[in-house]
């Protein structure tokens, strides 16, 4: 039985001062975290300390970063290490973002490295994949989204890959309002289990989580979240107030 993870990218919004003020709003909500669902924030890498702090005593919602750098350290200006991460409580990192796929050239094989390095540093990346609106009409979303799934799985291992989570992305959702249905999101969730399977087996497959990403928002959240193979949400927008944030982790529980 997967827990379902509902999963917050705060993308270059929140410094310190802000992440204290939304995590606090989180903490202080209403809504308790049901048993069943996994919470996490993925703020700035500027904010993580802060947020780690911040974090400390409320067991129940997990840490991310937003990306990071495949080597260990050394001349690669502006980047963080997995060591950096793992020292402010880190425990997964969202890999392969089409915003940084799109605007810093971010490839299938930069997210490869940057799995398996991740991976081998005890962090647990949110592997995003998804097809643009052209590619979607052009009827090629099924393609493209195999080639990137199995592109960022290149070398990594069964074992390895316990506990990774993809994000299923469709670009022209992101951030538009417009959402996936509910069909065309099982559609694709479960081609993405039956390449992992094919990959790894049906018993990992069935154990690894598959999350829904655009303009997920507490209206639409229910008929996505109720689909057989979508394990939770990478959530924008609606991550950035913790009101709507809590009550789509209310809707999955
Ligand atoms: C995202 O950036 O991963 C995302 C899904 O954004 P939004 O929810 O705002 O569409």
């Amino acid at each position: 039985m997967r827990n379902y993870l509902i999963a917050g990218n705060w993308k270059m919004n929140c410094g310190p001062a802000e992440t204290q003020k939304l995590l606090r709003g989180i903490k202080n909500s209403d809504i308790s975290i049901p048993e069943r669902v996994d919470a996490l924030v993925c703020p700035p890498m500027i904010s993580l300390t802060v947020a780690a702090n911040e974090l400390q005593e409320e067991a129940g919602v997990a840490l991310g970063a937003q990306n990071v750098h495949f080597e260990d350290n050394g001349a690669y200006t502006g980047e963080v290490s997995t060591q950096m991460l793992n020292e402010v409580y880190c425990e997964y990192v969202i890999l392969g973002h089409s915003e940084r796929r799109e605007y810093f050239g971010e490839t299938d094989q930069t997210v490869n490295a940057k799995v398996k390095k991740s991976l081998s540093d005890d962090l647990l990346p949110v592997i995003c994949v998804g097809e643009s609106l052209k590619q979607r009409k052009a009827g090629e979303h099924q393609l493209i989204v195999r080639k990137q799934v199995e592109a960022a799985l290149t070398g990594v291992s069964e074992d390895q890959a316990a506990g990774l989570v993809i994000a299923y992305e469709p670009i022209w959702a992101i951030g538009t309002g417009e959402t996936a249905t509910p069909d065309q999101a099982q559609e694709m969730h479960k081609m993405i289990r039956d390449v992992i399977a094919n990959l790894y087996g049906n018993d990992r497959a069935g154990g690894i989580r598959i999350l829904y990403g655009g303009s997920m928002k507490p209206h639409n959240a229910e008929e996505l979240l109720s689909q057989p193979d979508v394990d939770g949400g990478l959530i924008g927008g609606a991550s950035l107030q913790a009101d709507s944030f809590m009550e789509i982790i209310q809707i999955a529980g």
